[in-house]
This record gives C-alpha cells, sequence and structure tokens, in this order.
C-alpha cells in the first residue's frame, strides 16, 4: 500500500469508530527497510518512524535526521539495558520499559544526557514466556516504580500473541491504560490496525503494509 492508502484506511477506521482522524498517530516501522524507502516517506511528509534494533537505528538514522530534524523515532524491540544509553541518544520515544532494571538503566541516561524521552510500558498480554513485556498482573508496580524514577511514561504498547485473534489484546490493554488513566496505546500492526483503532489504538506500528515484505530478515 502506499502511504497515502494506510492513511485513508486509518481515516476510514476512524470514522467508524467515531473517533478523530488525528487521535492515531502512524508509526511507520522501518526495520530492515533501506535508506531510501525511509527518505521516500519522508518526502511525502511521513515523519514518525519505529525501529526495533538499536544498531540499526543508528545506521541509518542519524544522517536522515540532518535533512528532516523534526523526524521521531520509536524504539520498539527489546532492549538490554547496557544499550540504554545508545537508545536514549539516537530515539525520540521508547514503546518497550518492561522491567525496574530497564527503567532505572534509561532514568541514569536521561538524567546524564539531559534528555526527556516519553516512554510507553510494553504489556505482555499474552503472557508468553519468550515475550518481552510487563505481565498484566506486574503493571501497576512497574508503573509506580517508573513513576517514582520520574520516568514520563505516556502509555502503553503490546504486540499480540501471533496466533491470537488480537480483540481480546487489544481490549485488555485498552482497560488497563484507563486504570492508570494513560491515554496513550501502542497496538496494531499491519494485519490488524484497523482493529486496533476500534479498541482506542493512538499508535499503530505498521510495517510490512507500508514498504513491502522486508528483505534479508534475520531470525
Ligand atoms: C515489525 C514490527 C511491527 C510491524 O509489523 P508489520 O506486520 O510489518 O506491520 C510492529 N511492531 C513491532 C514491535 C514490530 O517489531
Amino acid at each position: 500500500m502506499s502511504l497515502a492508502e494506510v492513511k485513508s484506511h486509518i481515516a476510514s477506521s476512524c470514522k467508524q469508530a467515531k473517533r478523530d482522524t488525528s487521535s492515531v498517530t502512524l508509526v511507520a516501522v522501518s526495520k530492515f527497510q533501506p535508506t531510501e524507502k525511509i527518505e521516500a516517506l519522508l518526502k511525502q511528509g511521513q515523519r514518525v518512524f519505529g525501529e526495533n534494533r538499536v544498531q540499526e537505528a543508528e545506521e541509518k538514522y542519524p544522517a536522515l535526521r540532518i535533512k528532516y530534524p523534526d523526524l521521531n523515532l520509536h524504539f520498539i524491540g527489546h532492549l538490554q539495558t547496557n544499550k540504554a544509553k545508545d537508545a536514549v541518544r539516537i530515539f525520540d520515544v521508547i514503546e518497550t520499559v518492561d522491567r525496574p532494571e530497564l527503567a532505572e538503566a534509561l532514568r541514569h541516561e536521561m538524567s546524564k544526557q539531559n534528555r526527556e524521552l516519553p516512554c510507553f510500558i510494553q504489556v505482555n498480554t499474552g503472557n508468553e514466556e519468550q515475550k518481552g513485556g510487563v505481565a498484566p498482573k506486574y503493571l501497576a508496580e512497574l508503573y509506580r516504580f517508573c513513576k517514582d524514577k520520574k520516568l514520563n511514561i505516556t502509555g502503553l504498547m503490546c504486540i499480540p500473541p501471533v496466533n491470537d485473534i488480537p480483540d481480546l489484546h487489544f481490549a485488555l490493554l485498552h482497560k488497563l491504560a484507563g486504570e492508570l488513566s494513560l491515554k496513550q496505546l501502542s497496538m496494531g500492526m499491519s494485519a490488524d490496525f484497523d482493529t486496533a483503532i476500534k479498541y482506542g489504538a493512538t499508535h499503530v506500528r505498521v510495517g510490512t503494509a507500508l514498504f513491502g515484505a522486508r528483505k534479508d530478515q534475520a531470525a
């Protein structure tokens, strides 16, 4: 799909959900995509992007930022604490805070670099063993910890289990955010962003629908 087509899908999902189109931010997920494709979207006005690996973002984005200083880069992958320093330097938003040690490392680096990044807490809504994200039952505790550390938590993020119907996960994330009075919900990918918008997504993370299949994707 072209950028215009994805945006028009978002607009019609918003309309069906009786929501304002401006309440949904499209995060263009550019992992494994070459700089030329990213720049093509920048030229069309897209400014918000997502990457899931610190090193890859480091290779692609600094040069683009010089040309497009207002671009906004979201980290959406698993973040190791020893990469917190680079992540705080390169990214504008961290969507995957999921444990106290990471919150602590981010706090430390943000203070050191004098950069305050908005963060989302990633919730493992499917309680999957291999997946990042805090289990729903520990969310409130982690949220309090982040607040105490003065991390700016603006919302919640989830990646539903691949083989589940996403509806229940989106509904759960919506409910959890409400309980904590958090306004932002990052949920929905290429296959299900329309559903996510129905359940209140404020950020949809769309990769393949925008860029086409990812080339040379590592396991
Ligand atoms: C890759 C990725 C996406 C985009 O997935 P598509 O199905 O290509 O749209 C969204 N969110 C996260 C966390 C990802 O890693």
